[in-house]
């Protein structure tokens, strides 16, 4: 069997992280998060004050970008590979509200994907990864093997997120959550620099009605053909 890249694509709270991360254990694959890179960018600009009122001060953010190092600790006895800012573990800071909040605006920086990008990219140098985001098929790695889109409508994405941020205990309000939800979605699917958009290699998940285990079987099978 040959090593493959993976690329899973996606909107918000599509699932797509846990089941790329899931596929990765499963296959012995390393796996990484790409918007997890975009929120430690957006949490070092909230901890330097370049964001008020949902808004950056793209060029301090610019500027500071050569001091921005973001690396992955492998995951630990909870099964969770923890992000890290300038070394520094963010991993619960990163997914507060306040900074899904304020990623969007980050990630259409062109600067900021260039660079996310480049470092994406060293990631999958030998193969044998699993990334996920919005850009992995079409411009990260536009040669991967395995391309997945996964699809789910707002509301189930949204019910998802309320549920995982209030087991993190979060307090938040449904109506909110699904604000967010679709101003990412729309940002997202809009900015000029690699919109998210489904690769025409990409075969469409939807995983509405599919539990967990049906979405791993599913991948599973998908990844026999593509590795032989
Ligand atoms: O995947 P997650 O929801 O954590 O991503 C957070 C945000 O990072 C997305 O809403 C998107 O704005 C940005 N992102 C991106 N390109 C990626 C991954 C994430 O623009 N490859």
């Amino acid at each position: 069997m040959k090593k493959i890249i993976i690329a899973i694509d996606g909107y918000s709270s599509s699932g797509k992280s846990t089941m790329a991360r899931d596929l990765a254990r499963r296959i012995g694959y390393v796996y990484v998060d790409s918007g997890a890179m975009y929120r430690a960018v957006t949490l070092y600009a909230l901890r330097h004050g370049m964001a008020a009122d949902g808004k950056v001060d793209e060029s301090a953010l610019i500027a500071a970008l050569p001091e921005i190092g973001i690396s992955f600790q492998p995951a630990g006895a909870d099964g969770v590979q923890h992000t890290l800012l300038n070394g520094e573990d963010v991993e619960r800071e990163i997914r507060t509200m306040e900074v899904s909040n304020l990623v969007s605006p980050v990630a259409v920086i062109p600067e900021v994907r260039h660079r996310l990008v480049a470092l994406q990219r060293e990631f999958g140098n030998e193969r044998g990864i699993v990334m996920d985001g919005r850009d992995i098929g079409t411009t990260v790695f536009p040669d991967a093997e395995m391309k997945v889109f996964v699809d789910a409508s707002p509301e189930v994405r949204a019910e998802r997120r309320v549920k995982e941020l209030r087991e993190k205990g979060e307090n938040v309000d449904y109506a909110a959550v699904l604000a967010n939800v679709k101003e990412r979605d729309y940002i997202d699917s809009h900015r000029k620099e690699s919109p998210l958009t489904q690769a025409e290699d990409a075969v469409v998940l939807n995983n509405d009605n599919m539990t967990i285990p049906e979405q791993m079987e599913w991948l599973l099978d998908l990844f026999k053909k593509r590795s032989c």
